[in-house]
């Protein structure tokens, strides 16, 4: 098998790894694999924009009461303040590195997004703020002399060796196995994992697959039943879905049901900006009672197009034209607040491993996710990740050969099972769950894992990510955040203290 080695490993090319990459690269030489193109990353659809205490009348402590308040009580106020505190320099950073964020004359354009108390938004071109960074830092990886790119190159699992992570091994289209060994660690930032769900907005490339290999590996995961349902995805049936993003919300568009009912303030003080799990289960519950949801952005009239050029070439292709005609829109799954446990400078439970972005579990999000913060986690913590890292003494990378199974690619087949694996996961484990819904889905994976041969490596990592959401979502009898449970429907002041650690 081949070998390659060098100083540090990081898996993922999303704003986590990339941000790790840069961070890293006066220190050592890094090699970035990542799965399809650099640019195919839930990084790159980002819309809305990245939090940052930085207009007039904002301050870090106020971002920190929001972030905290929207995260249930579940979330760690050390990593929020370190989150919020520096925000503003990580935005500097990026625009020291090239991301041209929209202004507004000689001032930030900020906007405004649900659960924030002032306008705190961020973004680049209107409504394509992943892309703008991303293009951006890709850009300063480009021709880095200490960073090599490797790019349609699948992580398949975590080397350990006497009790430390030393490496990866990949499979890629065509060529065999390699394998890659760090000197100093391996970083993961492989994203979430919105594909194990029928309706999601994010890339096919979020398999969860940073989960898995963590839970391979021996790594703790954490507060894994806490996913966040965005609630308003254009409502037409592909994968991966179209986000219309919160921030059309934020410039005034409102919820309207079928019978031209503005529903929101039946259910929230804050109507159409209340969190995500609670517009979400609204909508739910509108649907589930027969009548259709649609977001009316009228009032934003021929400002549109200009203020959301994406949504609104997105739109005009399904023959909508959001300055006039009501927009459709449903809930989906959208991101993961739990993940794999790391302290405050991104350290695994596994010596030498390393997680960042939203693979990661650092405690900021809680039991839900306070909008625009996760491009926001990534870039911080990234600075983190490097600066611990960097600074750790090599270590041995003379492991043995791993044994591992030769990859299917029978596309066709590999497409069927994941189709099985996203509705299980929809009905066990979506907005609303049950007992019993919870442990029939458990049933059914556990099916599944015996009958899909091994080589299927993206739906095993499916398979152990469902598992590890719907037994943390069993477990957690109460209903908080994200996580809504039909037969514990009450937020439990003692369950404010307990966490799942698997
Ligand atoms: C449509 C959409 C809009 C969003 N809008 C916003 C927003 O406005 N603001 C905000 O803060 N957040 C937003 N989010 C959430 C945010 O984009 C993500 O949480 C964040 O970008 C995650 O960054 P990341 O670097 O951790 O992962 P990603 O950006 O998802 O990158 C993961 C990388 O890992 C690679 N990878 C995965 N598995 C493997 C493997 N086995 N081997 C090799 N490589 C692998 C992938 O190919 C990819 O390059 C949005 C999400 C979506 C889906």
């Amino acid at each position: 098998m081949t070998r390659r080695v060098t100083d540090f490993i990081v898996v993922g090319s999303g704003i986590a790894g990339l941000m790790t990459a840069l961070s890293l690269g006066k220190s050592g030489q890094v090699i970035v694999l990542t799965k399809a193109k650099e640019e195919q990353s839930n990084s790159y659809r980002a819309q809305g924009g990245i939090a940052a205490a930085v207009g007039e009348g904002d301050s870090p402590e106020l971002h920190r009461q929001d972030t905290l308040r929207t995260g249930v009580d579940l979330c760690d106020p050390k990593s929020v303040d370190i989150l919020v505190q520096m925000a503003p320099e990580t935005i500097r950073l990026l625009t020291k590195w090239g991301t041209r964020f929209d202004r507004e004359g000689d001032k930030w354009a900020l906007g405004r997004e649900g659960s924030h108390s002032v306008s705190r938004i961020l973004h680049v071109s209107g409504d394509a703020t992943g892309a703008g960074i991303t293009s951006a830092l890709l850009k300063q990886l480009s021709g880095h002399p200490q960073i090599e790119l490797v790019t349609h190159t699948m992580v398949a699992d975590l080397i350990v060796h006497e009790g430390a992570c030393r490496g990866v091994i990949t499979v890629d289209e065509g060529k065999g196995p390699v394998i890659y060994l760090a000197r100093k660690g391996v970083v993961l930032a492989t994203g979430g994992c919105g594909q194990i769900y029928r309706y999601t907005t994010n890339d096919l490339v979020s398999t969860g697959d940073g989960f898995a290999m963590a839970h391979r590996a021996g790594a703790a995961l954490i507060d894994m039943e806490f996913v966040q349902f965005h609630p308003t995805a254009l409502a037409v049936e592909q994968n991966p879905m179209v986000l219309v993003s919160e921030a059309v919300r934020g410039e005034g568009a409102v919820l309207v049901n079928e019978q031209g009912e503005l529903f929101m303030a039946r259910y929230h003080e804050w109507k159409d900006l209340a969190p995500r799990d609670v517009v979400s289960r609204a909508i739910y519950s509108e649907m589930q009672a027969g009548r259709r949801v649609y977001l009316d952005a009228q009032v934003i009239g021929s400002r549109f197009e200009e203020r959301f050029p994406k949504i609104y070439r997105y739109c005009r292709m399904h023959g909508i034209d959001p300055a006039h005609d009501l927009i459709p829109v449903t809930p989906a799954a959208h991101f993961i607040m739990g993940g794999i446990q790391t302290d405050l400078f991104g350290r695994t439970t596994l010596p030498r491993l390393f997680a960042c972005g939203e693979v990661a579990c650092t405690g900021v999000h809680g039991a839900n996710r306070l909008a625009s913060n996760s491009l926001l986690e990534g870039a911080v913590f990234a600075q983190r990740v490097a600066a611990k890292l960097s600074s750790y003494a090599d270590q041995s990378v003379d492991v043995p050969e791993p044994v591992y199974p030769s990859l299917c690619r029978d596309k066709q087949i590999e497409e069927t099972w994941k189709k099985e694996i996203r509705q299980i996961m929809w009905d066990a484990a979506g907005i609303v769950r049950t007992s019993e819904g919870l442990l029939t889905g458990i049933s059914r994976i556990k099916e599944l894992q015996n009958q899909i041969p091994s080589g299927f490596i993206e739906c095993h990592n499916m398979l152990i990510t469902a598992q590890m959401i719907m037994n943390a979502a069993l477990w957690r009898r109460e209903s908080r955040g994200g996580h809504y449970r039909h037969d514990f429907p009450e937020t439990i002041p003692e369950w404010s203290k307990k966490h799942n650690v698997i």
